[in-house]
């Protein structure tokens, strides 16, 4: 592990996430692994398993199927997504399964996108235009090749988890899905404590190589016409981002603005009305006829790995309750106040708040340093003035005392930070 003087010496600030990475010890990259995949520690894994978890069950309310899918699909796959032909760049080199056994036929690629087996899921039965919309959400991991020069600890990585997903609906509803996409999306970062946002309406660059899009121009004239009435009808201010669209569609792209006014890519919303008919997707309408879904593509945070990366340098890595990997740490004064300590400890476990006792023999102004510079929310002292009244003393994260709290009271107050996602303590 680097110390602090290397990563200064690297030209990381204290503020870099790369650096509050190691600090709270929640990821690392190793040489041996390889470029762009991080390594999530116990600590990191607690972090990202709290917003996954918020992630799904939003996606739940707001009436999203969970899907899982492999991470490596045929070359046939890519051929008739049209990956292989438009994306090439971003992918790994293929798998070639004939040299593993005679029986094995063709090649396989790691994914770069989710969307074509979001597509088969839809597939593996009919459909009818009641059940539309579809909307299919997958946290899948993909990985894409990006030059080992522009990769950037977390914001820049090879192996992404997008937070992907794909609305499969009629033509009279994909207008409405669009905004309520848009509505959700903020929602959904605004508990992070963005507020600002600045709006892009991602077109092709017609300059482009020609095998960069899809070739089909009324389509594309149709989808970036119905993105801007949806703009206009929800009064969005946007900027035009020529070259940012993909290549089966325009989109909207959203930027959070952090405290120090830069951007970052969070949401993504594409309006594909190329893809579906290419991969022959249908449902049947209320004549009995087979008809062409429009497809949406979105994230909303992006990726994890970036997310939690601009994340962690915009709150300086002071978590909110709800996503510090330990909530509580409890000192014991000395050896004879661990019991005790214990004790409390395993309350708080059992009521769902992650705490853990510092059973080192460092001395106590020692261990509040260390707890500190984990900048752990709550640091609750055990001695013998406790032990007598039953009572605990907390020491905020930024300094703050509370005296004689009991520990119902303590627990309920964490519990109420915890729910309500609060940034205070
Ligand atoms: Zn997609």
């Amino acid at each position: 592990m680097k110390s602090i003087k290397e990563n200064e010496k690297q030209g990381f600030s204290k503020n870099d996430h790369r650096v509050i990475g190691q600090e709270l010890d929640l990821f690392s990259f190793s040489s041996y692994v390889g470029p762009g995949l991080a390594l999530w520690h116990p600590n990191g894994a607690v972090v990202r398993g709290e917003i996954e978890s918020f992630w799904k069950k939003e996606h739940q309310k707001a009436g999203y199927k969970y899907v899982y899918s492999p991470i490596v699909g045929l070359k046939q796959l890519w051929e008739k997504s049209g990956h292989l032909e438009h994306f090439a760049d971003c992918m790994y080199p293929p798998m070639d399964m004939s040299l593993k056994s005679k029986e094995e036929q063709g090649a396989y690629y790691v994914k770069p996108m989710s969307c074509p087996f979001h597509v088969a899921i839809y597939q593996a039965s009919p459909h009818s235009y009641k059940e539309l919309p579809i909307k299919y959400c997958e946290l899948g991991n993909v990985y894409r090749y990006e030059a080992s020069g522009g990769l950037q600890g977390l914001l820049r990585v090879r192996s992404i988890t997008q937070d992907d997903a794909h609305i499969i609906c009629r033509p009279d509803q994909f207008m409405d899905e669009l905004s309520k996409v848009l509505d959700f999306g903020f929602h959904i970062n605004k508990v992070f404590g963005y507020e600002k946002f600045k709006v892009y309406f991602s077109v092709r660059d017609l300059k482009s190589k020609k095998d960069k899009y899809i070739d089909n121009e009324p389509v594309w004239q149709m989808a970036e016409e119905s993105i801007l009435q949806v703009l206009k009808e929800k009064n969005i201010a946007y900027d035009i981002d020529v070259g940012g669209a993909k290549f089966y569609g325009p989109a909207i792209d959203v930027k959070a603005i952090d405290k120090n006014g830069k951007e970052w890519q969070c949401m993504t919303i594409q309006l594909d009305m190329n893809l579906p008919q290419k991969w022959g997707m249908f449902y049947i309408d209320h004549n009995g006829q087979k008809q062409v879904p429009i497809m949406l593509h979105r994230a909303i945070l992006g990726s994890i790995e970036r997310f939690i990366g601009v994340y962690l340098e915009q709150c300086e890595g002071k978590l909110p309750v709800w996503l510090a990997p330990v909530q509580v740490k409890i000192l014991p004064v000395s050896e004879k106040h661990q019991k005790y300590a214990n004790q409390i400890a395993e309350k708080l476990i059992e009521n769902d708040i992650r705490a853990e006792v510092d059973l080192s023999e460092n001395t106590i102004s020692y261990q509040i340093r260390n707890a500190v510079r984990q900048k752990i929310p709550y640091i609750v002292v055990v001695g013998d003035k406790e032990i007598e009244k039953d009572c605990l003393s907390l020491r905020l994260r930024g300094g703050e005392k509370v005296h004689d709290i009991s520990l119902s009271d303590f627990m309920a107050r964490v519990a109420e930070k915890i729910k309500s996602k609060s940034a205070d303590l």
